[in-house]
């Protein structure tokens, strides 16, 4: 990020990236982006290219909505921003104007699309928001922003929008809250929003949504909001009215970053070291896991057992399970957890172990 205060530039206040998930006609286009000039929008949004799963339906209106964009922006003072998948879209949105930018879900994913599209910035001060791949793949959405910052493109921001999952649970998609915040200690210094509306992928569920991202310290939102969402073209289920989005936006809690108050900071300290405490006892008891493992890997092989008996281990981790319910604790973070240990007790066992 430069010193200039272009739209991502940092604010106390979140920042709230909203409009119709396909700029569809200008009348929609307009009457969606004058209704949200009065709220707390910075800027607005609407897809042109539109990347459908399926041919045949409607790709987007491609860059005959562009002059729409501009007379949004002439009207109601909002910027603007659509999503790029090209050099050739890039190029369409630096002649007219537009503000700023994004890459979908499915380009992020692509190496080859990314770099014509960093080549197509390369030069010129439009911010770039960069959304996760599909695929929970820190790493490649990681390379998009490399490929960016090396053509020297100077505003990057990065969206997290959930992703694909064979069973995503209650949301459209997976939030993978982990993954996004491994990417957010990764690059600090970015501005990072998140997309509830394709992360939920119902309208109803985009408020929960909304206020755990901004409970994390995200930076702000996009959100889908349509003038008419049961007639939207696509993305129907997930967008908000525009009155939808203003309740929406008036009963957020916004929380600050940090604090300066020394009773909260002295508070945080002891919380810490209890938290360091407790680290390091699991740690201790790891390895004590881990010397138990390995004796009795030796053990059985002086008996000529065989080191995985299966009754055990299932044994083990039902009577694990029912002491974390009983404690309240997730189920399925007690299956992951006792899981990689026992994996790891298993590869202790075995005679030629690699450490
Ligand atoms: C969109 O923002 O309309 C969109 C297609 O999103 P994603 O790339 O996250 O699927
Ligand atoms: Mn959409």
């Amino acid at each position: 990020m430069d010193g200039s205060r272009g739209p991502l530039h940092a604010s106390s206040r979140p920042l709230y990236v909203a409009g119709p998930c396909s700029a569809e006609s200008e009348q929609q286009v307009l009457a969606t982006a004058r209704a949200l000039a009065g709220l707390e929008v910075g800027i607005f949004r609407a897809g042109l290219w539109k990347p459908r799963t399926h041919p045949g339906g409607f790709e987007g209106v491609g860059a005959e909505g562009l002059p729409w964009l501009v007379r949004v922006k002439e009207e109601t003072g909002l910027k603007v921003c659509t999503e790029v998948a090209s050099a050739a879209h890039v190029e369409a949105c630096l002649r007219a104007g537009l503000d700023l930018v994004w890459i979908g879900a499915r380009t992020t994913a692509n190496p080859f699309q990314v770099q014509e599209i960093a080549d197509a910035l390369s030069g010129t001060r439009l911010p770039v928001l960069v959304k996760n791949p599909l695929s929970p793949d820190v790493g490649l959405w990681a390379g998009a922003l490399e490929r960016l910052s090396r053509a020297g493109i100077q505003q990057i921001g990065l969206i997290h929008r959930g992703f694909s999952a064979p069973s995503p649970g209650p949301y459209r998609n997976a939030p993978g809250w982990a993954l996004a915040i491994e990417m957010r200690t990764r690059f600090p210094q970015l501005p990072f929003l998140t997309d509830p509306s394709h992360l939920g992928g119902d309208r109803r569920v985009v408020r929960e949504l909304s206020q755990r991202a901004l409970d994390l310290g995200f930076d702000g939102l996009m959100l889908e909001c349509h003038c008419c969402p049961e007639k939207a073209l696509s993305d129907a289920a997930q967008q908000l009215s525009p009155e939808e989005l203003k309740q929406l936006l008036e009963h957020l809690t916004v929380r600050q970053g940090h604090s300066e108050d020394e009773a909260f900071q002295r508070g945080m300290e002891a919380f810490r070291a209890r938290i360091d405490d407790i680290d390091e006892d699991l740690l201790r008891l790891l390895k004590e896991r881990m010397d138990v493992s390995r004796s009795i890997g030796a053990y059985k092989k002086k008996h000529n057992v065989a080191i995985v008996q299966a009754g055990r281990w299932e044994q083990l981790l039902s009577g694990m399970l029912e002491q974390a319910a009983a404690m309240g604790l997730s189920e399925a973070t007690v299956r992951t957890i006792m899981t990689a240990i026992h994996e790891e007790s298993v590869r202790v066992q075995e005679p030629d172990e690699e450490r």
